[in-house]
C-alpha cells in the first residue's frame, strides 16, 4: 500500500488533502463530476484557465483530429503547420507592434522566456549592463527561477533564496485598503505608486535596468486591480529610461478581461506579452510570448545558418496544443465572447458586492470576471478562513478558490445570471457557516 497515494500535489496542502481528497473525474460546460458522483458548478473556469466551459465541442474535435493527423514532430529546425497558422492568428489579435510568437508550454515558462528574451535583446544592441529585472511585491509570475525572483511573494521564494537571480528588485504593490476597499473595477486612487520604479531606477542607475514585469490585473495573490493612470505611469518611466515592460498576462489575455489582452482593455502597450491558460482553453498545456518586431530584429544576428537565440522547449508549438489553441481563438471568435465578458461584468460585480455586508469581509474587488473577496483571519492566523469558505463551498457543489483569505472568482465567460447568482449565494451561506 505504500504507493497508493503516490501522487505530489502543487500548491496543495498535501496531509490535509488525503484525509479528504477531491477528485474530479469528469467536466463538461460549466460543470465537474466527482469521482464520487457529485456534480459540481465550477466558479473558478478550471484554474483561471477555461473560459469557454469544459469540453468545448470544437476544441474537443481538433485535439481529435490533430492527435490522428501529426502527434508530433520537431520542433527545433523544423516546425508544423498549426504552429504556424496560431502564431499568426495570436500575432493578428496582439496590440500594435507586438509581431512575434515565441510558444512555450506553461506560463511559468513564457515568464523565464521574456526575461530570457529581455536580457538577450539588451546585450544584442551592446547594452549588455542592462541585466536588472524588476518585479513588483504581490506579482505572481509562475515557479521558475526567474519568475519566483521577479515574483513578490515571500512564501514562495523562502525557500529558495540562494538560487534566486541576483540583480533583482520589486516596487511596491498598489493594494491599500484603506484608500481603495470596495472601490468597483479600477480605484481612482493609486497610479502614484509607479512612480516607485523611479525609486528604483535612481537607487540601482537606470542603466542597469533591463526589464520591468507586472501582471496588469494581478490574480493570484488577490485580484489587484491596478489604479486609473498607474498603468499608462509605468510605461512612460519605462519609456523614459530604455527599460523594456512585459505584461504578464497569463490569467489576463484571451478573454478574462473582456478583451483579447488586457493590454488592448487598458490602452496600454508593453514590450513583450507573457500568456498561457486561455490560449487553449487550459485543453492542452501551452503558453505563448508576443514580442514587439524590433526586439525580434534586434536578435536576429550573426551568420544566418546559426542559430540566434538559445533557448526552446521540446514541445514548444506542440501540434495538438496549436490545434486546441486554433479552435480556442476561432470560438472566442464566433461565440462573442470577449463582448459576452463585458456584458456579464456588471451583473458579476453587483453578485460580488452584494457579499459586502457579511461577516469578516474586508474587501471586494473586481474587473472583467476576475473576483476577490478579502476576508479577515480568524484568530489571526492566515489562511484558515479562506480554506474554511473554500471547503464549505465545495461541500455544497460550487468550486471556487482562495488565496490565504482571499476568496477567488472566474466564472466561465458565457455564465448565467443564474449560474452567478448560485455561486455567490453558496458563498454567502459558508461565510455566515463560517463566522
Ligand atoms: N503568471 C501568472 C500571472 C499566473 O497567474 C500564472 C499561473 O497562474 C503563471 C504565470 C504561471 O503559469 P503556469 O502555472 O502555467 O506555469
Amino acid at each position: 500500500m505504500e504507493h497508493e497515494q503516490a501522487l505530489w500535489l502543487p500548491f496543495t496542502a498535501n496531509r490535509a488533502f488525503w484525509k479528504q481528497p477531491r477528485v474530479i473525474s469528469g467536466a463538461r460546460g460549466h460543470y465537474y463530476t466527482t469521482a464520487d458522483g457529485r456534480e459540481l458548478l465550477d466558479g473558478f473556469s478550471g484554474l483561471w484557465s477555461c473560459g469557454l466551459g469544459h469540453a468545448h465541442p470544437g476544441i474537443v474535435a481538433a485535439v481529435q483530429q490533430q492527435v490522428a493527423t501529426l502527434d508530433f514532430s520537431m520542433t527545433f529546425q523544423a516546425t508544423n503547420d498549426k504552429a504556424i497558422a496560431l502564431a499568426r492568428e495570436v500575432a493578428s489579435m496582439a496590440p500594435p507592434g507586438l509581431h512575434k510568437v515565441f510558444f512555450t508550454n506553461s506560463g511559468s515558462e513564457s515568464v523565464d522566456t521574456a526575461l530570457k528574451i529581455a536580457l538577450a535583446y539588451h546585450r544584442a544592441r551592446g547594452d549588455g549592463h542592462r541585466t536588472r529585472l524588476i518585479g513588483r511585491e504581490r506579482g505572481y509570475h509562475g515557479v521558475n527561477l526567474g519568475g519566483t525572483s521577479v515574483g513578490g511573494i515571500a512564501v514562495n521564494r523562502k525557500a529558495f533564496g540562494a538560487v534566486l537571480t541576483p540583480g533583482v528588485d520589486h516596487i511596491r504593490h498598489t493594494l491599500s485598503l484603506p484608500d481603495m476597499a470596495f472601490s468597483r473595477g479600477q480605484p481612482s486612487w493609486g497610479a502614484h505608486l509607479a512612480d516607485d520604479l523611479e525609486r528604483l531606477a535612481a537607487l540601482h542607475d537606470p542603466s542597469t535596468i533591463a526589464a520591468v514585469i507586472v501582471e496588469p490585473v494581478a490574480g493570484s495573490t488577490g485580484i489587484l486591480v491596478p489604479p486609473v493612470g498607474y498603468l499608462e505611469r509605468l510605461r512612460a518611466i519605462c519609456d523614459q529610461h530604455g527599460f523594456l515592460l512585459i505584461f504578464d498576462e497569463v490569467i489576463n489575455a484571451f478573454g478574462r478581461l473582456g478583451a483579447p489582452f488586457a493590454a488592448t482593455r487598458f490602452g496600454v502597450t508593453p514590450d513583450l506579452i507573457t500568456t498561457a491558460k486561455g490560449l487553449t482553453n487550459g485543453v492542452v498545456p501551452m503558453g505563448a510570448v508576443i514580442v514587439r518586431q524590433d526586439i525580434y530584429d534586434a536578435l536576429m544576428q550573426g551568420p544566418e545558418h546559426a542559430v540566434e537565440f538559445f533557448h526552446g522547449y521540446t514541445y514548444s508549438g506542440h501540434p495538438l496544443a496549436a490545434a486546441a489553441g486554433l479552435a480556442a481563438l476561432r470560438a472566442y471568435r464566433e461565440e462573442d465572447s470577449f463582448a459576452r465578458v463585458r456584458a456579464l461584468e456588471p451583473v458579476f460585480e453587483d453578485g460580488l458586492h452584494s457579499l459586502r455586508d457579511e461577516p469578516n469581509v474586508v474587501d471586494i474587488r473586481n474587473f472583467g470576471l476576475m473576483g476577490g473577496v478579502e476576508l479577515a483571519p480568524r484568530d489571526g492566523v492566515l489562511g484558515v478562513r479562506g480554506f474554511e469558505v473554500f471547503l464549505k463551498c465545495f461541500e455544497a457543489g460550487v468550486v471556487i478558490r482562495n488565496g490565504g483569505d482571499i476568496l477567488q472568482f472566474a466564472p466561465f465567460f458565457d455564465s448565467t445570471e443564474d449560474e452567478l447568482a448560485r455561486i455567490f449565494e453558496t458563498v454567502r451561506a459558508a461565510l455566515r457557516a463560517t463566522a
